[in-house]
């Protein structure tokens, strides 16, 4: 390519960023970085019915987070702004007015009942092949006549016949419409606003976008917009189409399954570290070779390419993204953890209001004991509720360890210990173990699966100490006490 490459996201602002189209954001984010191309991001407002004002900070917001910065968009300009359809509309009647002087469109005065009854004939007779073309020869007397009526006209694109639309999809490969099927589509509906398929392709021309991507669904729109660029005399850009995301069962993906979590917010509510999310999307479709998953977002850019994006969908694996942010959050500086985790601790009543010294460390000791278990930070409140919480609930192996003959021995030791102990800390708690062992001849299996069976209420766990501490000598001894 001798022009700089030039990409888009062009979202509908209908709500939050979507996995779909994050995944388009971070395609083309890729490799206008790995190009030194341009990322645009335009807002492709239009459909009134649909919109929602904020729709687009939350696009953004959800960009941002995953650490896609665009270099041109709604909040910073650039060169071929606005970048909101609703502010182009004076653009997009140049256009129109182009097309319509030249005879490719023309205007529709079919009111939705005329087209219902078409598309209900049509069935009828068994042949369905979109708009008949009704209006596209109306004599001046028969506009008029629709105008004294008061009809407003929407604006047709007329689709040549017979024609053999080839696109040579970066992603699809060959892959060829036929005119016929088409059927005149609307490009302006009767209060003039573009839709989609004509404001695309002004915008897309005149942002000097040479590379488009997006999803598999707007393929069938392809060929109508190849023909408008046509009838318009303007170079066509680069297509590649994403394949689908499929949920877990390989049926397509609905916006209403909550099996799998689909919009990015729900991830930084959750705490997912957004660099993981960034690695797992970049999967959903493209794989450099080789057994390697974990890739920094530098190492992306290095090494991603159209070529090795598949046709075949790809496969939501929510398993797989939870092991992959695991494996970040593992490799995460503790505070970092400790400040995804705190708000979830905040929620779940677990801590308030401002910390003191002694309860940041018991905070850091908490996370950090957790850590390396944790699959987001929101799972904080379920790892540890053992600390928060008054009752202790004793699983069924526990249990059965707690019947057994050397327990009541090795806890009243252990609460002697405990009771005696001048501090309690991660430090100081093995030797109080050491000296239950001295005291009681119990050691190992026998002396440590009691103690945290008594105290946890479960037989395995992250490690002991670090796990009386947080209890606290309080509520160790309480706990002891009560089971003995
Ligand atoms: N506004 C369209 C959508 O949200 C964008 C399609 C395209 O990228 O051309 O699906």
């Amino acid at each position: 390519m001798n022009q700089p490459l030039r990409v888009r996201y062009a979202p509908s602002p209908t709500g939050h960023l979507h996995i779909g189209g994050a995944r388009t954001a971070l395609f083309d984010y890729l490799l206008a970085r790995r190009h030194g191309g341009a990322f645009v991001v335009r807002f492709e407002d239009t459909d009134q019915t649909r919109h929602k004002e904020s729709g687009i900070e939350d696009q953004l917001n959800g960009l941002r987070w995953l650490g896609l910065e665009w270099d041109e968009s709604v909040d910073i300009g650039g060169p071929y702004g606005p970048y909101r359809q609703m502010e182009r509309l004076d653009i997009y009647q140049t256009y129109l007015d182009q097309l319509l002087q030249n005879g490719h469109a023309y205007h529709c005065y079919c009111s939705e009942a005329d087209l219902e009854q078409e598309r209900a004939e049509q069935e009828a007779s068994g042949e369905m092949g979109g708009y008949s073309g009704k209006c596209r020869h109306l004599t001046p007397e028969q506009v008029a006549a629709h105008q004294a009526e008061g009809r407003k006209p929407s604006t047709r694109f007329r689709v040549p016949a017979d024609r053999m639309i080839e696109i040579e999809d970066k992603v699809r490969e060959h892959v060829e419409f036929e005119s016929n099927g088409i059927g005149d589509f609307i490009i302006a509906r009767t209060d003039g606003i573009p839709t989609y398929n004509f404001a695309v392709i002004v915008d897309d021309h005149l942002m000097k976008i040479n590379l488009v991507i997006r999803g598999e669904e707007h393929l069938s729109n392809t060929p109508r917009q190849i023909l408008m660029y046509e009838a318009l005399g303007l170079p066509i850009p680069d297509f590649a189409h994403l394949a689908l995301i499929l949920n877990p069962d390989r049926k397509k993906m609905s916006k209403r399954d909550e099996s799998i979590i689909q919009f990015i917010e729900q991830y930084r509510e959750l705490g997912y570290l957004p660099e993981a999310v960034v690695n797992f999307i970049a999967l959903l479709g493209w794989s450099p070779g080789g057994e390697e998953e974990i890739f920094t977002k530098e190492e992306l850019i290095a090494q991603f390419d159209l070529d090795r994006v598949s046709k075949s969908p790809a496969v939501f694996d929510m398993d797989k993204l939870n092991w992959m942010n695991n494996a970040y959050l593992k490799k995460a500086p503790l505070t970092r953890v400790v400040e995804l985790s705190v708000p979830h601790l905040q929620k779940a009543g677990y801590i308030q209001g401002d910390l003191d010294e002694a309860a940041q460390d018991w905070i850091t000791a908490l996370v950090g004991l957790n850590q390396d278990r944790m699959r987001y930070a929101a799972e904080i409140v379920e790892l540890s509720s053992i600390f928060f919480k008054d009752e202790l609930v004793i699983d069924e192996e526990a249990a059965a360890v707690l019947k057994e003959e050397h327990v009541p021995v090795v806890l009243a030791s252990f609460l002697t210990q405990v009771e005696q102990a001048e501090a309690f800390t991660v430090e100081a708690i093995p030797a109080l173990l050491k000296q239950v062992q001295k005291d009681t001849g119990f050691k190992g299996k026998q002396l440590f699966m009691s103690i945290r069976s008594a105290l946890t209420g479960q037989v395995h766990g992250p490690d002991l100490n670090v796990s009386l501490y947080l209890l606290g000598k309080e509520k160790v001894a309480s706990r002891l006490r009560n089971l003995l």
